[in-house]
């Protein structure tokens, strides 16, 4: 009975340490205050809100998001992504090798600061080049690979398509091919 209690509380504690090392998380305000950084790497695969819109979860992403503030004293992070994923063509749907490559600054605001920010936005436009930045909520406990997996999404093109040269359904020749062989036809119903 001890034993097996023992044993339940170690296994509990190897889970959270691994859980610890996948899914870091930061006291966000803290973090840019003493010009934190956080960098790694993540498997495309563990970004589920990303696979969603992906062929295959081959690929992995590199990450730095490092703690600071702007002239005006106001903390931010700023963030950088690196790697490759692969998209969905969507002329021929088939798989796309697109880089991630991103460098973006935000700022860490109030949520009444962000309530104000999104008001005057809508009244006057962005006054200055400096709200042209991208505000996030200043969270005590920030999940940073939602925060990254946010930012991909947002940087992606919105209907990627393969140069005509290199995408399938422009190779008329082929599909044509293809679909005259009634071999072919029988294995791609087989494989769905
Ligand atoms: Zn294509």
């Amino acid at each position: 009975m001890i034993f097996a209690m023992t044993f339940d509380r170690e296994r509990r504690k190897i889970y959270h340490a691994r859980l610890m090392y996948a899914r870091p998380f930061i006291d966000s305000l803290d973090f840019a205050g003493n010009a934190r950084q956080i960098s790694g790497e993540i498997p495309v695969a563990e970004l589920p809100r990303l696979l969603d819109v992906l062929e295959n979860p081959s690929g992995s992403l590199t990450y730095t998001v490092r703690g600071g503030a702007d002239k005006q004293g106001n903390p931010l992070l700023d963030v950088g992504v690196t790697g490759t994923c692969q998209l969905l063509c969507q002329r021929c749907l088939g798989a796309m090798e697109h880089a991630v490559r991103i460098n973006a600054r935000l700022l860490l605001c109030d949520q009444a600061s962000l309530d104000a920010l999104e008001s005057e936005v809508h009244l006057a436009g962005h006054p200055d080049e400096e709200d042209e930045l991208d505000s996030i909520l200043a969270d005590a406990h920030l999940d940073v690979l939602n925060l990254l997996e946010e930012e991909i999404l947002l940087s992606l093109p919105i209907a990627p398509k393969h140069e005509l040269d290199v995408c399938q359904a422009a190779d008329g020749g082929n599909v044509h091919q293809e679909e005259k062989n009634p071999f072919a036809v029988l294995a791609k119903l087989k494989r769905s």
